[in-house]
């Protein structure tokens, strides 16, 4: 429900549920409606306009998911992680950002037919993985908290 976050923050004003209502962010929906976190800075702003609009505290999971269809599609298909348009590269990015590292994530991909299988679920931890390691190694030279500064040439 709702096909992006201004969308979804009416939904919520309209509601005024408080901090009842909760809402879930799903990678194939927000591919489909066109937006692009594949890269840090996408992935941050698409974390910021969430954080704007309806908050952060309020996202209660996200749905970690590959595309069937091509961004912009304005389709829900998903598909198995690593057998869809978006690919791991572009989900590592978003869903290994800080901000999601206390969301739990949800899979619903459609494994051989009959859901997630063993080898999704394993597929999806190493992209939250490899995304957490990518975010870890900007942090030093991105926000420089404390005393050590990271000096170019380590690799
Ligand atoms: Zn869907």
């Amino acid at each position: 429900m709702g096909r992006d976050f201004g969308e979804l923050a009416s939904i919520l004003a309209a509601l005024d549920a408080g901090d009842r209502v909760g809402v879930c962010l799903d990678t194939q929906h927000l591919w489909a409606s066109g937006v692009d976190f594949g890269g840090p800075e996408e992935a941050e702003a698409v974390l910021d306009e969430l954080e704007e609009r309806i908050g952060l505290a309020r996202l209660r999971c996200v749905h970690l998911n590959d595309s069937a269809v091509p961004r912009g599609a304005n389709r829900d298909r998903h598909a198995n992680l690593g057998q869809g348009s978006i690919g791991e590269e572009r989900l590592a990015w978003l869903v290994g950002h800080p901000a999601l590292a206390r969301v739990p994530a949800v899979l619903e991909v459609p494994g051989e037919g009959q859901g997630p299988t063993a080898e999704q679920v394993a597929l999806a931890k190493a992209v939250v993985r490899e995304g957490q390691a990518r975010w870890a190694a900007r942090r030093p030279a991105t926000r420089g908290r404390g005393g050590i500064e990271a000096k170019g040439g380590a690799a």
